[in-house]
């Protein structure tokens, strides 16, 4: 790999280009993360470009810090590092007696009030520590603070491939030269910048409030950080009151005007949206982090908005606004209303806005919910058999394997999909596979793929996959 300050050459828009790599990997969250880390560790030379200071995406510098079971590979080794250097936190029924089954709790709500339970969750910020690390020890080039904008390309038979990314840094426009590209932006953005198809988010929905579906993507979220919440009082201001959802106190702001209108609205579940998933909090949404006193809260984008913040920049900017607004208008609230919250302030809100349902990409193969329900299988399987809850389809389990075509969009040759860029249809990628650990398994399998393409001098596309990874 080559990193320089003096051009390389120019590209044909004449862009300055200052480094070349085997693999070049676009987006540092779970996905890229593990594919820059899974290539490298194969022996290639790796770039990997991040808009923030840390790789880790939504689960760090989104502060979606849910620690789960490892599942094996990048994502155990992940958990296992995170906790041996102290970023897991784990909290119980020893420390919240009242959190089971309580209303305000985002994990938890459905559990029998009283029973046991373990919620754990990783510091953001001391795993993004980690994952820095990580891609240093390995030999990963990793360039923080710098924009992927554009892709170029050259014509290899029916399809075409990518040369070239461009990225802005402090230092202005340059481009890096690259064999193989990974898509790890979260949102599909080298797939559209490259010019292969997708479906905008929105997806198809049975039904909905408006008669205009593909306009409703299913609503991203700001999630921040309150600290110095004593949530015994709370708890047994719950009780004292019969006030379990803290209605009381939310009607009570709202009439004098405490409480804007998109804070705490009804879900709309009734009106045949998404199910009772995501859409409308009637309350405080909260699940603890980092240590006792301290909750991550969740701000979704209200559905009505129908924000496509992927690829509206007025969308884009909307939501960074106003849900800063209602952050704001909800620590207000809790302060001066709720007990427990008298000495909480706000300790951190998360760098950007988390888009659900960016863009879609058309693959060689797009996964849909049939081949989960027929449990298809594959010759070119990337997963053994894995059995998940598809909850839009009644809660069924099925079980049901990823295809390598999933990764190879189609039109370009040299470029890989991970994460929730995977070629899904929406509602297949929502239930299972955009979870953190599918999507650093996802990473590890196109870092994986990468390699083995620029090791037989091939384009992903053109490469034999016929064993599972995982
Ligand atoms: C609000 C919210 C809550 C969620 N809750 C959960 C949960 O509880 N549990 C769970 O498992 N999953 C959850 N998810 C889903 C999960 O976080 C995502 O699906 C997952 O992080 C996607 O991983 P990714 O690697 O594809 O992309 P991301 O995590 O989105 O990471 C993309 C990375 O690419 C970078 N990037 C983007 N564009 C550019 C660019 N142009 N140039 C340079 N860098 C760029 C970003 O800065 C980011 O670091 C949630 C998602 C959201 C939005």
């Amino acid at each position: 790999m080559v990193v320089e300050k003096q051009a390389l050459g120019w590209t044909s828009q004449r862009v300055r280009v200052v480094a070349e790599a085997d693999v070049v990997v676009i987006g540092a969250g779970p996905g890229g993360f593990a594919a820059a880390l899974k290539a490298r560790r194969e022996g290639c030379t790796v770039i990997l470009v991040e808009k923030f200071d840390m790789p880790g995406g939504v689960h760090t510098s989104g502060l979606q810090g849910a620690a789960n079971t490892g599942v094996g590979g990048i994502h155990t080794e992940l958990m296992e590092r995170f906790d041996r250097e102290g970023h897991i936190y784990t909290a119980d029924e020893k420390e919240l007696p009242d959190w089971a089954g309580n209303a305000l709790s985002h994990y938890d709500y459905y559990l029998t009030p009283g029973t046991p339970f373990k919620r754990a969750s990783f510091n953001p910020d001391g795993a993004g520590n980690v994952m820095v690390r990580m891609l240093e020890e390995a030999g990963v080039h990793a360039i923080y603070g710098a924009s992927f904008v554009d892709v170029e390309m050259e014509q290899h038979g029916s399809e075409r491939r990518i040369t070239h990314a461009i990225i802005e840094t402090v230092d202005g426009r340059k481009a890096i030269r690259g064999k193989v590209f990974v898509e790890g932006t979260g949102t599909s953005e080298v797939v559209a910048r490259a010019g292969a198809p997708f479906v905008r988010g929105g997806g198809r929905q049975p039904e909905t409030v408006t008669t205009d579906p593909a306009q409703h993507p299913i609503p991203g979220g700001l999630l921040w950080i309150m600290s110095g919440i004593d949530f015994a009082q709370t708890a047994a201001y719950q009780k004292r009151e019969d006030d379990p959802t803290l209605s009381k106190l939310i009607n009570q702001a709202r009439a004098v005007g405490d409480i804007p209108p998109m804070l705490y609205r009804p879900r709309l579940a009734t009106q045949g949206v998404y199910g009772d998933h995501y859409i409308g909090h009637p309350t405080v949404d909260m699940s603890p982090i980092q240590g006792p006193g301290t909750f991550i809260m969740w701000q979704n984008v209200p559905y009505e908005w129908a924000l496509h913040m992927d690829d509206d920049a007025e969308h884009a900017s909307r939501a960074k606004k106003e849900l800063r607004a209602l952050i704001d208008a909800e620590a207000r609230f809790l302060i001066k209303y709720v007990p427990g919250f008298q000495k909480a302030f706000i300790s951190h809100v998360g760098r950007y806005v988390g888009v659900r349902d960016g863009r879609h990409p058309i693959g060689e193969y797009v996964f849909s919910i049939e081949d989960a329900r027929e449990q298809r299988r594959f010759p070119d399987a990337v997963t053994r058999p894995m059995t998940k809850t598809f909850f839009w389809d009644a809660y069924a389990k099925h079980t049901f394997e990823v295809p390598y075509r999933c990764f190879l969009p189609k039109e370009v040759d040299n470029l890989l999909l991970t994460g929730a860029s995977l070629s899904f249809t929406f509602e297949t990628i929502f239930m299972v596979m955009r979870n953190f650990p599918w999507c650093t398994q996802t990473g590890e399998i196109a870092g994986l793929a990468a390699a083995r393409a620029v090791h037989q001098g091939i384009p992903p596309k053109q490469l034999e996959w016929n064993e599972p990874l995982f």
